[in-house]
């Protein structure tokens, strides 16, 4: 069916959220996006096309009904918009925030070609936000419960998502973490200016209402084995994520004041949300020359987190150029905002200093011919080294699977990587070698986002389904 609105995206452009300004959200943790208004969110909505074959459905991940909620919201229903936006996401007030949507949904929609596409992702977390203030709950009259009940290692976005399409079916999730809060690197990794903690807690307790049971700050392997879960539970669903930090391999990284990207970020939110155990574990960035290595995601949160412990400087160093970054546009356009100075086409090839880390040394890149990918592969530049005076550097070069070690004891296959073995075209969907143990996320895929994580996490439950045959 199509909207009566054709020519109304000339007549409204694209309009983003309002920003709190770089000045004042320096100084502060907050969420940066101001929620759009009622007004805002309709006319916003009704700029969308209805296209008969949306683009941008297929390239969300988890296919969300893009256009049909975009209609909803386009006409105040916002009730109707939050039961569809759930039906394909179990968390889209997180994606709404922290998808690259240029890349993803907003990328193909096809008012890009020059009029600016639809905010898709702010009207997504404006739906579910605004329909929880009213006081809306997922609807779980209807469910009829199993006697089966599945252990979820993991509260990150795939072990939640399995959770959710779990309970819809009467099958009680029972969901363990080693920290003491739900969200996997929603909470522990991705800063709060991103992504507020309340709005992983405020998850929680929906989640806990629909019948989800949490087991937190409890490790498998250490607080509890994975064989009595095996024997306790019908099935096991695996979303651990991927957590051996990369390196670059090059002389000094051992230095002191050289700090991987996550235990630095973890730091900040175990001292803000009140988790710190030990005050030495607060890596304190005020007052430094901070160098960040790399050009993704973690990057850039580790550039805006440093920023607001008020470094004296926060500069970015990474080996491509701007075009060929992998973290989100919209991000590294908030680090230029807030401050952070960026040096493209620049490899580390040391860090230096005596005692502890003075300075980063790299040299100059020019992209070469294209890989096997396409992809161009950066050239050093001879006789380019330069020193980038450093009191301190963090290391963002991404992670790489970390297998458990229970995992041979039960027989849990992983490829040459590192990367568990659960592939999605299997009889039962994301079923590992073990038959009884499913798994998805960064841990099968490799890092990547949150809304994949979430996909393979709704399409193990599946599997799970099929397997226990309900
Ligand atoms: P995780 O989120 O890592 O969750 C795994 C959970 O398993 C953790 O809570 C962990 O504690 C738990 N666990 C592991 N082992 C055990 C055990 N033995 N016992 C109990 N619990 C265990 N993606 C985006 O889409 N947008 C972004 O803006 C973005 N920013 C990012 C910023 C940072 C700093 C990082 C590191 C990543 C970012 N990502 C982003 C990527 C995204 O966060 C991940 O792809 C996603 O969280 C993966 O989900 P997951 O459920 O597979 O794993
Ligand atoms: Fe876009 Fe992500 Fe929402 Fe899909 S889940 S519509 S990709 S913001």
């Amino acid at each position: 069916e199509r909207l009566s609105n054709d020519f109304q995206f000339v007549e409204v452009g694209r309009i983003d959220p309002k920003k709190v300004p770089a000045k004042k959200r320096k100084k502060e943790f907050g969420e940066i996006y101001h929620p759009f208004t009622a007004d805002n969110a309709a006319s916003q909505a009704h700029r969308c096309l209805a296209c008969g074959n949306p683009y941008c459905e297929w390239k969300c991940p988890v296919h969300n009904y893009i256009p049909n909620w975009l209609k909803l919201v386009s006409e105040g229903n916002i009730m109707k918009a939050v039961e569809l936006c759930h039906q394909t996401n179990s968390l889209p007030e997180v994606c709404g925030r922290v998808c690259p949507q240029d890349r993803l949904c907003e990328g193909a929609c096809t008012l890009n070609d020059g009029f600016g596409a639809v905010t898709i992702g702010s009207v997504e977390k404006y739906i579910t936000d605004t329909a929880f203030a009213l006081g809306w709950k997922p609807d779980m009259s209807r469910v009829k419960w199993t006697d089966k009940k599945v252990a979820v290692i993991g509260a990150g976005p795939a072990g939640l998502g399995c959770a959710d399409i779990l309970v819809r079916n009467g099958v009680k999730p029972v969901v363990f973490d080693r920290y003491p809060e739900i969200g996997g690197l929603l909470t522990f990794g991705i800063p709060e200016f991103k992504l507020e903690k309340s709005v992983m807690s405020r998850r929680r307790e929906v989640f806990q209402e629909m019948g989800v049971e949490f087991r937190l700050a409890t490790e498998v392997g250490k607080d509890v084995q994975l064989k009595d879960i095996i024997d306790e539970f019908d099935a096991v669903f695996m979303g651990m994520g991927t957590y051996t930090y990369m390196k670059g391999g090059f002389p000094g990284e051992n230095l002191p004041g050289v700090y991987d990207a996550l235990p630095f970020l973890v730091s900040n939110v175990n001292r803000r949300l009140g988790f710190e155990k030990d005050p030495a574990d607060f890596i304190d960035m005020k007052g430094k020359r901070v160098v960040v290595l790399g050009g993704g995601d973690t990057a850039m949160d580790c550039n805006r987190t440093s920023i607001r412990q008020q470094a004296e400087s926060v500069t970015c160093a990474y080996r491509r150029d701007e075009a060929n970054m992998p973290g989100s546009r919209r991000e590294v356009a908030n680090a230029k905002e807030e401050g952070v100075k960026f040096l493209f086409n620049r490899q580390p090839i040391a860090i230096i200093g005596e005692d502890r880390v003075e300075g980063v040394k790299v040299v100059q890149t020019q992209l070469g011919e294209p890989d096997e990918n396409g992809r161009r592969r950066p050239e050093v530049v001879p006789g380019s080294e330069e020193v980038i005076p450093a009191d301190a550097v963090l290391v963002a070069f991404g992670f790489r699977p970390s297998p458990a070690d229970w995992f041979d004891e039960q027989k849990i296959d992983t490829d040459d990587s590192g990367r568990v073995a659960a592939p999605e075209q299997a009889e039962f969907a994301f079923q590992t070698s073990n038959p009884k143990i499913f798994a998805g996320g960064d841990m099968v895929r490799g890092s990547d986002l949150v809304v994949t994580a979430i996909w393979e996490g709704r399409q193990a439950a599946e599997g799970i389904l099929d397997y226990l045959d309900v």
